[in-house]
């Protein structure tokens, strides 16, 4: 009686089991169409940079990956411009760099303040609060920069333990000027934490002639690589500070000094920390590779000078950029003002379906801007004139 019973619960779970079809859209293609990548990220990938992804698998710990990684942090420190020992990529998008940096640099007691000129200062800010940190905000109205006199004024006021930047916000398209901040921070004692996502390689940034303490970036804006990784670096003021925190970080897969290790910052013996995402690491080599052979300096010279080709082409079409003071537009994403009568979302999907991505607003931005971005190998002359022709032939074709 008991087999009995048991062979059929047996059968039951069997059929049960076998009754579960799997997916329908799991036995077709996946769909890729091409798309030209003119939306705020991510941007398209250069062909150097493609070609990794079908390469095989090397464990994480062999040497030729040693060798790899060890690449990616030369090219890391060379785009930031630092001798930071600390400079590696974390496993994850840009986020990532962010929850990095702040889970290490900041602890319980600690004092915060948050230059805000768009949506990314609002996510450090939000991000602090969850922690349980203090955060003040000195905040500069959408399209505008924060003046840094008023930046310096509210270090030496507030005395925060980390200043928070983002040198490119992609929601406004502002460049906020960074200089004499980092000295400000020496002053008073506080570490300085910039954002470079959306700036880094398109716009001139400096690490340590800047007096910067942590930066992160991204893999897929202007170095053309898959999203899915953060370069970061710490000074040896912030390692300092990590070294001597009250609280252990609360994060293991976001500690500083473990990937420090994993990546062979401290020249002690690696130790096992993660898996990095192998494929996504020889991307960024690539990447890397390729900024190198252009030079960082040309690079961001040639982000400047088709960010003119851009400007000039929208004014042809009578289109206006969103951000008044041109020294305050970051080069290599230009917010457009979406004009009277025209409906931004309409207009994006007709271009989408020519194949190319432009975006709307982020954040406060959303229905009064376009978003542009030329990034790496879209930062061109005559794939720029194409987009804004296309942009206002799009306008003409949906204007009610
Ligand atoms: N900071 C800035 C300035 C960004 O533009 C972005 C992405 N648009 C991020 C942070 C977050 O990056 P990710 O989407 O790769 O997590």
């Amino acid at each position: 009686m008991f087999f009995k019973s048991k062979f059929l619960l047996f059968l039951l779970l069997q059929c049960s089991m076998s009754s579960r079809a799997p997916p329908k859209a799991l036995l077709q293609d996946m769909v890729v169409p091409p798309r030209q990548l003119f939306g705020p990220g991510p941007s398209n990938m250069a062909d150097s940079i493609a070609e990794t992804q079908s390469k095989n698998l090397l464990g994480h710990l062999h040497p030729e990956f040693v060798q790899i990684m060890g690449d990616v942090r030369l090219g890391l420190q060379y785009i930031f411009k630092t001798e930071n020992k600390f400079t590696f990529a974390v496993s994850g998008t840009g986020h990532s760099g962010m929850e990095c940096a702040m889970v290490n640099l900041l602890e319980r007691g600690d004092r915060f303040l948050v230059v805000e000129i768009g949506l990314w200062g609002q996510r450090a800010a939000d991000l602090a609060n969850r922690m349980g940190i203090e955060v003040k905000k000195i905040s500069a109205p959408h399209g505008k920069a924060a003046p840094v006199e008023d930046i310096r004024k509210a270090i030496a006021e507030y005395k925060p333990n980390l200043v928070f930047v983002c040198q490119g916000d992609s929601s406004t398209g502002v460049a906020q000027p960074l200089e004499t901040i980092g000295d400000a921070c020496r002053e008073h004692n506080a570490l300085f934490l910039v954002d470079t996502v959306a700036s880094l390689g398109g716009t001139p940034f400096d690490a340590d002639a800047l007096k910067v303490d942590c930066v992160y970036s991204a893999t897929q804006k202007v170095l053309n690589a898959p999203p899915g990784l953060a370069p970061i670096s710490f000074s040896d003021r912030a390692i300092e500070k990590i070294r001597n925190r009250k609280q252990r970080v609360a994060s293991f897969y976001f500690d500083a000094l473990e990937l420090g290790n994993y990546w062979g910052c401290d020249g002690e013996l690696k130790r096992y920390h993660h898996t990095a995402p192998i494929s996504t690491v020889y991307a960024l080599r690539a990447a890397l590779s390729a900024i190198a052979k252009e030079g960082i300096d040309e690079s961001i010279q040639r982000h400047k000078d088709n960010a003119q080709v851009l400007y000039s082409s929208l004014k042809k079409h009578g289109l206006e950029p969103f951000v008044e003071d041109e020294k305050l537009r970051l080069p290599c994403l230009t917010t457009v003002k979406v004009p009277e009568g025209v409906d931004w979302k309409d207009v994006a999907g007709k271009m989408m379906t020519n194949g190319v991505e432009i975006a709307g607003g982020l954040g406060a931005t959303v229905g009064k801007i376009w978003r542009i971005g030329t990034f790496g190998i879209n930062s061109n002359k005559a794939k720029i004139e194409n987009v804004v022709e296309l942009l206002s032939k799009s306008i003409e074709e949906t204007r009610k």
